[in-house]
């Protein structure tokens, strides 16, 4: 699993990056494709309005025996009269040019044409703007010759007429032909990579719950292994005669499996707590309560472990106004909790503070340690559920990684926020507010 998840991710870049390239690729293809098509249907159309200009009003006149016989110069222009230019005019033309571009499909895309002779002097029907694109480069230009019948004897005299088509800015026109190629394929790369992201992202994610599983089945296996092996030694020690019969010695014994048990029922209790907040079935019973009652009840519940711990603990509830809207059971439990936690946490010589005050309208709840601290990191996941800090000597310290995540779950449920503040190696500080009751 370990090995494969790079390998994935590597296999699927390559081909991402691949399967990019070749779009590319085809498209630029495509592109040359179409612009080579339309060059084509510009010659069969130019070529084809050429051939309609000649056969349509035929005026080619066989010339006269007697205008052979005269002088060339009134022939040329009687020929002249039946040349294109004379016969047709710029409508007309533009008319049949526009039916034979769309006969080829070049529909809705401006074009300019010209009919003049060979050396483009002399008398030229041509569209308004045809001189401002230049016939030679790049733009497209088709020169057809408006030849007189085959069989005439007359090749010499016919004046040599071309027609010039131009459709400029083709690239652009081939462009706008295949843009929504173009839009797919980008929409479709977009969604595989937004796709490949969201997988990757879904499989480190699984890996990290993965790793917290275990993390967690690990520590709950170490949580419950102590007790269990406490009261089995206990119950044998019961089982000795010497034992049974000693009525001081029983006793102890019998404490202390009553003492484990609590302390296994305590774990089994957080646990299910915690499903329970996943399927969000807690229920609150919110009354007004003194808040500074139930974080001195809190209070109470810590004296003990504290003073095992030779540590100090200093209480200010300097908040006036402290009525809130709150549920007795849990909220003692979060304040509990956060004081375990800065107790757990503790180096030699535990200090914790603990102040209550008044901003605006709100209630603050201040606990501040001297303890081991937390890095930048932990700092931000302290609130997930099951995560515990894997560095230094914290593994030393029990516990499920459930205690603040439910103490956020439950602030929130009071409408309240909660917000940690940690130096490693100095201490830390949680700062919880909730509005005072009306
Ligand atoms: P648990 O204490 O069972 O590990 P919590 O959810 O209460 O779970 O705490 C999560 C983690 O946050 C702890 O593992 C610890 O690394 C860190 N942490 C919580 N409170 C403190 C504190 N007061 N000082 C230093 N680290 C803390």
């Amino acid at each position: 699993m370990k090995r494969i998840f790079p390998v994935i991710t590597v296999l699927i870049t390559i081909s991402l990056l691949g399967l990019i390239f070749f779009q590319i690729l085809w498209l630029i293809s495509v592109k040359d494709f179409k612009q080579a098509q339309l060059k084509e249907n510009l010659e069969k159309a130019t070529g084809r309005a050429g051939l309609r200009l000649m056969d349509e009003k035929p005026a080619f006149v066989a010339p006269r025996k007697s205008d052979l016989l005269m002088s060339t110069g009134s022939f040329y222009m009687d020929f002249m009269k039946h040349a294109v230019r004379n016969r047709f005019s710029k409508d007309e033309i533009n008319t049949i040019v526009k039916e034979s571009l769309e006969e080829n499909n070049i529909k809705n895309v401006p074009y300019e044409f010209a009919v003049t002779d060979a050396n483009l002097v002399g008398d030229v029907i041509a569209t308004d703007n045809f001189s401002r694109y230049d016939a030679d480069s790049n733009t497209e230009k088709k020169l057809f010759l408006l030849a007189p019948p085959s069989g005439s004897n007359t090749e010499n005299l016919v004046p040599q007429e071309w027609l010039i088509v131009i459709v400029p800015h083709q690239s652009d026109i081939v462009l706008k032909g295949i843009t929504w190629f173009i839009l797919g394929a980008i929409l479709f790369t977009l969604i595989i990579v937004s796709a490949f992201f969201l997988t990757i992202r879904t499989l480190l994610r699984q890996k990290k719950i993965g790793e917290i599983k275990s993390d967690f089945i690990n520590n709950m296996t170490h949580e419950f292994k102590t007790p269990l092996a406490t009261i089995s030694l206990a119950v044998d020690a019961l089982k000795n005669e010497k034992v049974s019969g000693d009525k001081e010695k029983t006793n102890y014994f019998t404490g202390i499996i009553k003492e484990e048990n609590k302390r296994m029922n305590k774990q089994v209790e957080a646990i299910l707590q915690a499903a329970l907040l996943d399927k969000q079935e807690v229920q609150l019973n919110l009354k007004r309560l003194s808040a500074n009652e139930l974080i001195n009840n809190a209070v109470n519940n810590i004296s003990l472990p504290m003073a095992e711990k030779n540590g100090q603990l200093i209480v200010k509830l300097d908040a006036e106004k402290d009525i809130i809207m709150a549920d007795d059971v849990h909220f003692t439990n979060f304040v509990n909790n956060l004081l375990d936690n800065a107790l757990k946490y503790s180096k030699e010589n535990p200090l914790i503070k603990l102040t209550t005050s008044n901003h605006n309208n709100l209630l603050k709840i201040k606990i501040e340690d001297n303890g081991i601290g937390m890095n930048k990191e932990t700092l931000s996941r302290i609130f997930e559920k099951f995560y515990r800090a894997h560095t230094g000597n914290v593994h030393n310290v029990k516990g499920f990684g459930l205690g603040l995540s439910y103490v956020k779950t439950m602030v929130e449920a009071h409408k309240g926020t909660i917000k940690a503040e940690s130096i490693l190696g100095k201490g830390s500080s949680f700062i919880i507010s909730f509005p005072l009751a009306k």
